[in-house]
């Protein structure tokens, strides 16, 4: 057995026995990984709190033949805000849920950790949670080799000029030009969306403060379909998401 130091958000967890728990962690220098929480749902443990998602922390874990076992953890900060109110709560599991199912595990990846942890501060610190939210799902998206092609129709070629409208089909990444046949299934991408979408993979975290609510009802609609048909399977916070604000009463 070895022993190793890690910097981790917690995404998930779930029973193990019957007073365990397995978490998984997003690391800041291992990537995503498993691992046993002993005692953690014993009352009293100070386990029990320090293993509930979002909670950022500081680890020394043993690694063996199974799973690695918690040895110390230390608390950074709780988030506790984010697991207080329901609608925080659901847009916080959602960014877990994307995390959890995009990365793959123990591949490091730094800028997907520090995007996560930017995330989830923004969400605590009250920031628009659909921009925060849809940043996040993009550029862990790009992170993860799923990078939207926004800039050249996937057909033609053709770069549509600034402002011109295209199409995004979901099941091949991208966008086609309006000269092109309209493949099944794919949605109507306004000029702006697709400047807002471009300009939030370059960084830009208030990419949606200039669209209309018409273009950021359609950009919720094709990046739901763009991570559901690569995940091949609903996202649950997503369905949590909706049965909170409604179907249509994102804007
Ligand atoms: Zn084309």
């Amino acid at each position: 057995m070895t022993l190793y130091r890690a910097e981790g958000i917690v995404l998930a967890n779930r029973d193990l026995g019957e007073a365990d728990r397995i978490v998984v962690l997003l690391c800041r220098e291992q990537g995503k990984i498993e691992a046993v929480a002993k005692g953690a749902r014993r009352p009293r443990n100070r386990l029990v709190g320090l293993t509930l998602p979002f909670n950022h922390l500081r680890l020394a874990l043993f690694s063996g033949r199974g799973l690695d076992e918690v040895s110390q953890v230390e608390g950074i900060r709780s988030f506790q805000r984010l697991r207080d109110d329901l609608l925080l709560l659901a847009y916080g599991s959602y960014l877990a849920e994307l995390a959890g199912e995009f990365l793959p595990e123990r591949e490091p990846c730094p800028e997907a950790f520090e995007l996560l942890l930017e995330s989830l501060r923004a969400l605590e610190e009250g920031k628009d949670p659909e921009g925060v939210t849809g940043f996040f799902a993009l550029n862990l998206l790009a992170m993860a080799g799923f990078r939207p092609a926004l800039t050249h129709c996937l057909a033609c070629g053709r770069r549509p000029a600034p402002g011109e409208e295209s199409f995004f089909h979901p099941a091949a990444g991208g966008i086609y030009c309006l000269t092109c046949p309209r493949p099944s299934g794919a949605f109507s991408l306004a000029g702006a969306l697709r400047r807002a979408m471009e300009e939030a993979l370059a960084g830009a975290r208030d990419f949606l403060v200039p669209l209309t609510p018409k273009d950021r009802r359609s950009f919720h609609l094709l990046l739901r379909a763009f991570l559901e048909v690569r995940l091949e399977k609903e996202l649950r916070s997503l369905r949590f998401l909706a049965e909170l604000v409604g179907p249509d009463e994102r804007k």
